[in-house]
């Protein structure tokens, strides 16, 4: 399949903008190819989203508690609705999710779960790219049967072009630390992205010291679990010398500001982290803790808190919340993805430039950051199709919607 999209102005990851044509062939850019024509009359071209840190099935829990602390939020009202999940729910939470992330924008997700090929079904289906993650913690006696699971799924979906399999061990506190060593072992044995959970709470440092008698970065590094391919969600209790550390690693930090703030956990250091070389990147975190899956307003908001708790609005420049939110998933991911380039995956996402909160167009390099409306993206392009062009092209939306709703129904008859 060859598609050359005409007239379109382009993006750059410095939020340059250049107006020239698109060459797509198969799922990559190319120079040039001779093609169908599709005139992208100056529409603005950015490249996908990467959200690297998500539970997308946990729509199926948006808004089921407000106002809890953690703690509370997890044991009294994730946990135990999740031991009730079937597949079949985790595949309609799954693809309500990634619909949400494809209508803004996202086109790339790392997601931690369980029922991992009800997940990827759900992508598949959809059209969206991702790593998935089976999530795993043995604090149910269950662990080894997950990492098997885990390990068996990275295997089978070795060569698939849109998903592939990584390592999510939960966090410290779900699992052993031999279990955690173990699930290292698989992600390194694997060649497979590792991520997980840590610090993201203020008790999480010192429960784990209690139990275990080492700091926590300290063990998680003296099993090997910081590098290249490591992304650690929220970090959001790291001190400077843990942050020079992941640094040294190259390992990259999910920074989740809008569920991190909601949860009350506190706002993650990352203009420390920046300063020390870290490579940051984005993540909504589920619907449950965010309510949204729209990483535009986590650009925004994430500057935001920063600039007013630092009381410095030269802090959290707009091309470096760009980069977040793109070319800095790079690194840890097995994808070529974050600019638009030849050679790249074809994952774009047109927008209209025409609109309110978008105009003056001359000033366009800030609004994507500061007054973004997800309602201006045209098109999203994934692997050179478009998944979405105003409505899905893929999957049917009241469909999908009425049976989720009648799956959330179910769920709650269960609990
Ligand atoms: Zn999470």
């Amino acid at each position: 399949m060859r598609k050359v999209l005409k007239n379109c102005l382009v993006v750059s990851e410095d939020l340059s903008i250049e107006k020239r044509d698109l060459y797509v062939e198969g799922e990559r850019l190319v120079d040039f190819v001779e093609g169908d024509i599709e005139d992208m009359n100056s529409m603005i071209v950015i490249p996908g989203l990467i959200n690297t840190h998500t539970h997308a099935a946990m729509t199926l829990f948006r808004g089921v508690a407000e106002d809890v602390a953690l703690d509370e939020w997890l044991s009294e009202y994730i946990f135990p609705r999740e031991l009730k999940l079937t597949e079949e729910d985790v595949y309609i939470g799954s693809l309500l999710g990634f619909m949400e992330m494809v209508k803004n924008g996202i086109t790339t997700f790392v997601d931690m779960y369980f029922f991992p090929h009800a997940v990827a079904q759900a992508a598949k289906d959809i059209g969206i790219r991702g790593i998935i993650t089976r999530g795993l913690a043995n604090v149910d006696g269950h662990g080894s049967e997950k990492l098997k699971e885990c390990e068996d799924f990275i295997h089978e979906y070795a060569s698939d072009p849109l998903i592939k399999g990584g390592v999510g061990p939960h966090a410290l506190y779900t699992c052993s630390n031999d279990y955690f060593k173990e699930s290292v072992e698989v992600a390194h044995s694997n060649n497979s992205l590792l991520t997980f959970h840590l610090l993201e709470s203020p008790s999480e440092r010192n429960n784990f010291k209690k139990r275990s008698n080492i700091e926590p970065v300290d063990f998680l590094n003296s099993i090997g679990a910081f590098d290249e391919k490591t992304i650690v969600a929220h970090g959001t209790h790291l001190n400077n010398e843990e942050l020079k550390l992941l640094s040294q690693h190259k390992t990259t930090i999910s920074y989740n500001p809008t569920s991190n703030a909601k949860l009350g956990n506190g706002i993650a250091p990352i203009p420390q982290a920046l300063s020390e070389g870290v490579n940051i990147t984005l993540g909504t975190d589920s619907a449950a803790s965010n309510n949204s899956l729209n990483l535009f307003s986590e650009m925004k908001f994430g500057s935001l808190i920063q600039r007013a708790c630092k009381e410095d609005p030269t802090i959290m420049k707009v091309e470096e919340l760009f980069k977040m939110a793109t070319y800095n998933a790079r690194r840890p991911l097995p994808f070529d993805i974050g600019k638009i380039e030849s050679g790249m995956l074809a994952d774009l996402v047109v927008i209209n430039p025409n609109k309110l909160s978008t105009l003056p167009k001359k000033h366009f390099y800030s609004h994507l950051v500061y007054s973004f409306d997800t309602t201006a993206i045209e098109k999203v392009m994934i692997g050179g199709k478009w998944i979405y062009d105003g409505d899905f092209c893929t999957v049917d939306i009241c469909e999908v919607m009425e049976r989720f709703e009648k799956t959330v129904d179910s769920i709650d008859s269960r609990i």
